[in-house]
């Protein structure tokens, strides 16, 4: 538990290192089981990563219940759900990175301009609704966008993203940021040509069996 607690703080500095994130914004979970209960580790709401120590990083449950000395993110509605609602989701990571911001705020979906968008999942990277943050609300929005996908951007927000475990939760996430800046780069020179719906079917029939997989 303490190693998994120290790895949590590593992957959420080397988020900040790797410009997903500045001052408090953000959070990082991962799944795993205290004492026969599951639930998840989860980075404290309002403390600047660099200060963080294994012991600030709380213990919730799925019915929302915490243990530690810290209050958990307030964006832990979200991370609670995609676990209990996505078996696959080994870890779960939420940024305020600059080009997917900058796409949030305009509400739209990001089209299959790129073929690396069939890396989460589908034909498009679904923008969900728009809800204050720390809500209810803003956890069903996006567990509605994440349908099917493993990232989806926050209206006026953000990103949110999970993988099997931290690494390739942090991994997505960069992969994500690094689609958004292609995209805004793109649209500074016009209106990017779309793949079909037929090329983006062969790509994701293509990544259910690409790179090391056993
Ligand atoms: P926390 O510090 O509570 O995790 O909030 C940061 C954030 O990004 C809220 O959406
Ligand atoms: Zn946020």
């Amino acid at each position: 538990m303490l190693e998994l607690r120290q790895k949590l703080t590593e992957t959420v500095r080397r988020m900040a290192a790797a410009g997903l994130n500045k001052g408090t914004a953000g959070n990082l979970s991962v799944r795993t089981e205290q004492r026969g209960e599951s639930g998840f580790l989860i980075t404290p709401t309002g403390m600047a990563y660099e200060s963080l120590k294994p012991e600030d990083i709380v213990f919730m449950r799925l019915d929302g219940t915490h243990s530690g000395r810290r209050k958990p993110s307030s964006e832990w509605r979200f991370h609670r759900d995609l676990y209990a609602a996505r078996p696959e989701a080994g870890a779960v990571l939420h940024a305020h990175s600059p080009f997917a911001v900058s796409l949030a705020c305009l509400r739209r979906d990001i089209p299959p301009f790129h073929y690396m968008i069939a890396r989460f999942g589908g034909a498009t990277l679904r923008c969900a609704a728009y809800a204050t943050f720390g809500t209810q609300t803003l956890s069903d929005n996006a567990l509605i966008a994440m349908a099917g996908r493993s990232a989806c951007l926050l209206a006026n927000h953000g990103m949110l993203v999970f993988g099997k475990d931290l690494g390739h939760a942090l991994d997505l996430g960069m992969e994500l940021e690094t689609l958004c800046e292609h995209y805004w780069r793109a649209c500074q020179l016009g209106d990017p040509a779309l793949l079909d719906a037929a090329e983006m079917a062969t790509v994701l029939e293509k990544f259910g069996h690409y790179g090391q997989q056993g």
